[in-house]
């Protein structure tokens, strides 16, 4: 993709472990690598349609004098993703600090940090069987969208459902969410979590009735399995009440694992060759 460079600007700034540190300050050279599609502005000649890059540099130099970090490690992450936040057309961001006069006692050119970080996209599952369905739905969507951090793209219609597992319960109503997020896939579990916590979700039955139900589908392409999240879900290929909302808003959604498409997952679970594309 094509980017942007910004290349070793100089800031004097108060980052750093040592009181020296923070109290005295020190040089800070940082670089900015920003991908994103500049056909359009090229096409234009229309800065306002790329980044104007003296913007930038003077949004990271009062950036790195307003904040105080211990760790240029923070520094890094935290200018990387302040950057893909405020930019809307940069899609991915890589950012090095460097510390020519980091106090080390030896003759050193310098140490430096790099981080790249993306906006992320990933496809939520939504349910809830108890009390007020809509409203807990959207407002676990709401509580989403209340992280700076998250984006939400699209929200499926809500479709209702007969229960699964245990049957001796309530309706669900069920939908899916499309977003793209700067958070790593444990951080949007985590995210979840509290959303369906703001919902006093209470964990009692695995299959129990439930105010509100988040679960991660897809996550780029990603394929992960550890001790709390499986990515892809499971689950996901089983269930009409999952593959039929994300049919609906990304028919072309990929499993990575199964190399088919959500409307593809759909269409095999219904035993047809195919379903229609919205
Ligand atoms: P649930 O009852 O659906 O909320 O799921 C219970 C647990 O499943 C969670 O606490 C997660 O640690 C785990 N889990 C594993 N993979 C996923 C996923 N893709 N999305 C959400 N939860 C997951």
């Amino acid at each position: 993709m094509d980017h942007i460079f910004i290349e070793n600007l100089e800031v004097f700034a108060n980052h750093g472990i040592y009181e020296e540190e923070a109290s005295l300050g020190q040089k800070f050279i940082i670089s900015a690598r920003l991908y994103l599609d500049v056909a359009p502005a090229a096409k234009d000649d229309d800065i306002s349609r790329s980044v104007n890059y003296a913007d930038v540099c003077a949004d990271i130099d009062r950036w790195m004098k307003d904040n105080r970090c211990r760790l240029i490690e923070t520094v890094a992450d935290r200018l990387a993703k302040k950057l893909l936040k405020e930019l809307a057309a940069v899609r991915e961001a890589e950012v090095t600090v460097k510390k020519p006069w980091a106090p080390v006692g030896l003759p050193l050119e310098c140490v430096s940090i790099t981080v790249t970080r993306k906006w992320h996209t990933a496809y939520l599952s939504v349910g809830s069987n108890m009390g007020d369905k809509e409203k807990y739905i959207r407002g676990g969507i709401d509580f989403l969208k209340g992280n700076d951090s998250v984006r939400i793209l699209d929200v499926s219609p809500l479709i209702q459902t007969a229960p699964y597992g245990n049957v001796d319960q309530d309706d669900f109503l069920n939908g899916a969410v499309k977003l793209e997020t700067l958070l790593t896939p444990h951080e949007l579990l985590d995210l979840c979590h509290e959303a369906e916590n703001a919902a006093k979700r209470v964990r009692k039955e695995h299959w129990g009735p439930r105010t509100l139900d988040l679960d991660i589908l897809l996550y780029d392409s990603l394929v992960m399995d550890d001790a709390d999240l499986t990515i892809p879900h499971p689950d996901m290929t089983n269930r009409e009440f999952v593959l039929q909302p994300l049919s609906r808003i990304a028919p072309h959604a990929f499993h990575p694992v199964c190399r088919m498409t959500a409307s593809q997952l759909l269409g095999k679970l219904l035993g047809r060759n195919g379903v229609e594309e919205h």
